[in-house]
Parts: structure tokens; C-alpha cells; sequence
């Protein structure tokens, strides 16, 4: 019998095994018999051997003019276009999310190479007068090198092409480390990418673990810039990592994201944002809807009412079509989950509403299926309160008033998304503007991002920068002033012109 496809690194434009010889199993957490692909186990030597690749890259693919590299990038959207249905299966068999939802995370891959493919004939610097006569002032964008990146596995395809489009279209090279969980998505895409032309070397992937893989990528003197998404434990030892030669390093990290709901909210509509925030892709999105602000005055109906629909949930494999919510992606990642579940059971005033374990039974004992679940009455210092779950957990937390639903949604280390659901214009621009997040929304959930926004967050979430939008630019290039003076004289600014 045919045993599962074995997938390589590719480094400088070829499909390679790894120096090690060792290699590691993709499981599908649907049903663990299904063994989706085996893939390199690599280690530095494979890094190295791939920022050998990048590095020599580098010296031609800068000097290609970027409306080329454009070009290259729109035949690549193209492409994944084409073959979203097939990638998108694929990515649901590795990762476990339903597929429509697999379908939107090829889709933001497509939009956001679209995208990126266009600033080819933008990236624009900027001209302005000199304080001198004739002397012309202008600022520009220079790449900075091999970028190095290291993605998470609940978005496999978007966040990789997140990072990879705006270091291409800026003239850098790439290597890529996938998360464990999730190769193939990186690897189809880095596929497609080799297919429509980009030349050798210029994007690379390496599979492993983040210690044997993620660790020498970082380090490495070569790397100009280093771009993470992922846990903020892990982001802060990148960040140390990367402080020593002071390089470039971009994170996007935790979240723990709320939605306001008021006691003039649309209460219907509320509770449909709630269940997609919490539980869409199983609650594995750092965007997640993991606590619910609600009002008094409205607390019982929409807890009922959440409660009710979230129910009728159907859990199960991705790729049925009327199953609403996956599995957990792995088994470890379960295990955590249900911890918090346990944990939140033992906090002392919080109220388990529904959901609190596993299912078993049939099917669900070939998989890692969670419960959607729901805790009532909580509290600021509850761990539930305050800490990132990434899973079918989330929190309805009573407020008294508009303030204290505002001290509360800020009472948190982390800062990517948050939300409101009013009726009432003022208090909407209030929170949005006392809300410090990176990402707000009003009478939507904390989900649901469009490329063409920049994307990130505050506080534990992120280091400054932004993902997505021309602000994924600053990530992958610096700004480089350029005077040329024509006056044919020596003139000196500040000092000729008292
Ligand atoms: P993770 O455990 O931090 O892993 C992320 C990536 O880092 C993986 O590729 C992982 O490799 C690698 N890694 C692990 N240890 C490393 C080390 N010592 N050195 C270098 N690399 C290392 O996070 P995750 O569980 O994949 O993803 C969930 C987290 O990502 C959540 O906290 C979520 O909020 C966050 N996230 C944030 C955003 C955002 O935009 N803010 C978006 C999505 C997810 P292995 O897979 O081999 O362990």
C-alpha cells in the first residue's frame, strides 16, 4: 500500500531532504489515522545551507525592478486562486478548521499577494524641498536582506503570505520556518510560488522544531530581519534573541480580545457575533472572542440566548460540510484547553454554562474535539479573566456601566482586537476611542480582518509594528534620505542659512 507523501525542504529552488535523515508525521486532529504528509525534521545545518541560498539570492533579486517582482506576485495570486479548493482541503486536513473558513484564510493569502504584487508600482518615498538652493532631497526604501519567519499554525497560508508578499515585493529574500502542526499549507504555497517563477533561492522553507530550526534562523548574522507570529513567551525569547546584533524583529503575539455588548445592543445580533467570535476556527484565533463584557441590564437574555446556540454547535471533521466548528489542532493543545476548562470549574465564583470537556464516543475518539464551553460570572483575577486560552473557552463578564465595561475591557496585558455592540453613536466613538487595542470593531465581533487594514496589536500583543496594509512595508525595509546637490558649491545646512 501506498504509504503517506514525503515532503521536503526547499532550499535554492529544489526539493531537498534533510541533513539530519530524520523526519516527523502531519496527523489530520480530525481522525489520527490519517497521516497527511511526512516532513523534514531538520536542524541548522539546514538552516544554514538555506541562508546560504538566500543570501546569494539576495544579490540579484534587489536589482530586479519591483514592477517586475510584481508581476511575479500577481501570476502567483493567480495561482492560488486557481487552486484554492485544493490547498484549502488540504490545509482543513492538516489544521482541522472547517473548510469555508480554510477557504478565507487561502482567500487572505490571495488578497494580500494581490496586494503586495501591486506595490511593485508603488512603495512610494517621498520628495521634498532642501533648505539649500539647488539641492533635491528624496527618501527612499532599501530592503534589508534575508528575512527570516517563523508563523504559528491556526492561519498556515495567510500569516505566512503576510510576511513573505511585502518582504518580496521590497526586493528581500526568505526563509521560512512553519509552525510543526502546519508544513503543508507553507509547502504548497512555496510550491505555487516556484512554479509561477520566482527565481531560486529567493524564497526558501525549512521544517523543524522552533528550538532546532527557529533558533539558528534568528541568530544567524546574515539575517537582516526576523518576523514572528506566535505566543508571547516565545515572541519575548525571539525578541532577546534578536536584541544583541539589534536586528530587525517584527512580532505579533497573544490576545485576548472582548466584545461590549450594551444594554441597548441588538441583542440577536450580538449573540451571532459572540458565537462566531468564540468559537469560529475552535477559538484558535488570536483575534478570538475570549470574554464578553455584557450589561446588567441585558446579562440574562444574552447569556441564555449564547448559551442556546451554542449548543446546537456541530463539532466534528472540517471537511463536512455541516460541521460548524473543528477540532482542536492537536493533541497537546487540547490537553491545554481542557485544563482551563477544569481550571475555570475550580475558580470560585465563575459558573460553567455550558460545555467543560471533551467529546468521546464514535468518530470523536479518532480526534482532539473540545466542547464549545462557557463560563458565566467572571471576574477580574480569575485566570480565565485574564489569560490567552486559544480554544473553545470564552467568559461572560457582568458590567455595571458603560465605564466600568471600559476599565474592564483595558484590564488586560495583551491588546489586539476588541469590540462594541450599542445602538448609541456616542458611546461607539467613545470606545473606540478608550479602548486600547490595535484592532477595534463596532456591532461586529473581534474577528474578521481585511488586508488592506494594517493588523497587529498593543501591550503583550505586538512590539510596534503592523502586519498587512502599506505598514507591512516598515517591517521589511529601511528608509534611506538621499541629498544631491547641484549648486556646485560646498553648502552647509543649518550653518548657511543663520
Ligand atoms: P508558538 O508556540 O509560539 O509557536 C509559533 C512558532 O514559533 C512555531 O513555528 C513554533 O515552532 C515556533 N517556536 C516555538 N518555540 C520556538 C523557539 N524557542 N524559537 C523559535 N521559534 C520557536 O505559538 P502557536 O501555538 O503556534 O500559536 C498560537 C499563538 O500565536 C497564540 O498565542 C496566538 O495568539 C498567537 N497568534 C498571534 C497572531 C497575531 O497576529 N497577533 C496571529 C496568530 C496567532 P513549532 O511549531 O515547531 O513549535
Amino acid at each position: 500500500m501506498k504509504g503517506p507523501k514525503v515532503y521536503k525542504n526547499f532550499i535554492n529552488g529544489e526539493w531537498v531532504k534533510s541533513r539530519t535523515n530524520k523526519t516527523f508525521e502531519n496527523i489530520n486532529p480530525a481522525n489520527t489515522d490519517d497521516v497527511v504528509g511526512i516532513f523534514q525534521q531538520s536542524d541548522a545545518r539546514d538552516v544554514n545551507d538555506a541562508l546560504n541560498a538566500a543570501s546569494e539570492a539576495y544579490k540579484k533579486w534587489r536589482l530586479v525592478p519591483a514592477p517586475k517582482r510584481g508581476e511575479i506576485l500577481y501570476r502567483i495570486a493567480q495561482r492560488i486562486l486557481k487552486d484554492k479548493e485544493r490547498v484549502a482541503r488540504d490545509m482543513t486536513r492538516e489544521m482541522g478548521k472547517v473548510l469555508v473558513e480554510t477557504r478565507g484564510d487561502v482567500q487572505e493569502a490571495i488578497d494580500m499577494t494581490f496586494y503586495m504584487a501591486g506595490e511593485g508600482r508603488r512603495s512610494f518615498g517621498q520628495t521634498t524641498p532642501s533648505e539649500m538652493p539647488s539641492k533635491f532631497c528624496m527618501s527612499l526604501r532599501q530592503p534589508l536582506g534575508v528575512c527570516t519567519m517563523i508563523t504559528p499554525w491556526n492561519f498556515p497560508m495567510a500569516i505566512p503570505s503576510w510576511k513573505m508578499m511585502p518582504a518580496l515585493i521590497l526586493g528581500n529574500t526568505v526563509v521560512i520556518k512553519p509552525a510543526t502542526d502546519t508544513p503543508l499549507s507553507v509547502a504548497n504555497l512555496v510550491q505555487i510560488m516556484h512554479e509561477e517563477g520566482l527565481p531560486a533561492g529567493v524564497v526558501n522553507m525549512v521544517t523543524g522544531s522552533g528550538g532546532a530550526v527557529g533558533m539558528p534562523l534568528i541568530r544567524d548574522k546574515r539575517v537582516g530581519c526576523v518576523s514572528f507570529t506566535g505566543s508571547t513567551d516565545i515572541g519575548r525569547k525571539i525578541s532577546e534573541a534578536c536584541a544583541p546584533e539589534f536586528k530587525h524583529c517584527h512580532l505579533e503575539m497573544g490576545g485576548k480580545n472582548c466584545i461590549i455588548v450594551m444594554d441597548d445592543a441588538n441583542i440577536e445580533l450580538a449573540v451571532d457575533g459572540a458565537v462566531w467570535g468564540a468559537f469560529g476556527t475552535t477559538g484558535q484565533r488570536c483575534t478570538a472572542s475570549s470574554r464578553l463584557i455584557v450589561h446588567k441590564k441585558v446579562y440574562n437574555k444574552f447569556a441564555a440566548q449564547l448559551v442556546e446556540r451554542t449548543k446546537a454547535l456541530k463539532v466534528g471533521d472540517g471537511l463536512d460540510k455541516t460541521v460548524q466548528m473543528g477540532p482542536a489542532v492537536s493533541e497537546s493543545q487540547m490537553n491545554s484547553v481542557l485544563d482551563y476548562m477544569r481550571i475555570g470549574r475550580e475558580e470560585d465564583r465563575a459558573k460553567l454554562l455550558c460545555g467543560g470537556g471533551r467529546f468521546t464516543g464514535g468518530k470523536y475518539n479518532k480526534g482532539w474535539f473540545t466542547m464549545p464551553t462557557i463560563f458565566g460570572d467572571v471576574v477580574p483575577g480569575m485566570r480565565i479573566f485574564h489569560e490567552e486560552i486559544f480554544g473553545s473557552v470564552t467568559d461572560i463578564i457582568p458590567a455595571r456601566n458603560f465605564d466600568e465595561a471600559i476599565e474592564l475591557a483595558n484590564n488586560c496585558a495583551y491588546g489586539l482586537s476588541a469590540s462594541i455592540y450599542t445602538q448609541d453613536i456616542n458611546r461607539a466613538f467613545a470606545a473606540m476611542r478608550d479602548v486600547y487595542t490595535g484592532i477595534f470593531y463596532v456591532n461586529a465581533p473581534t474577528i474578521g480582518a481585511e488586508t488592506h487594514l494594517p493588523f497587529g496589536g498593543t501591550k503583550h500583543t505586538g512590539n510596534g509594528h503592523r502586519e498587512a496594509c502599506v505598514q507591512a512595508l516598515e517591517v521589511f525595509s529601511e528608509w534611506k534620505s538621499v541629498y544631491i546637490d547641484f549648486s556646485g558649491t560646498i553648502q552647509r545646512a543649518q550653518i548657511d542659512n543663520q
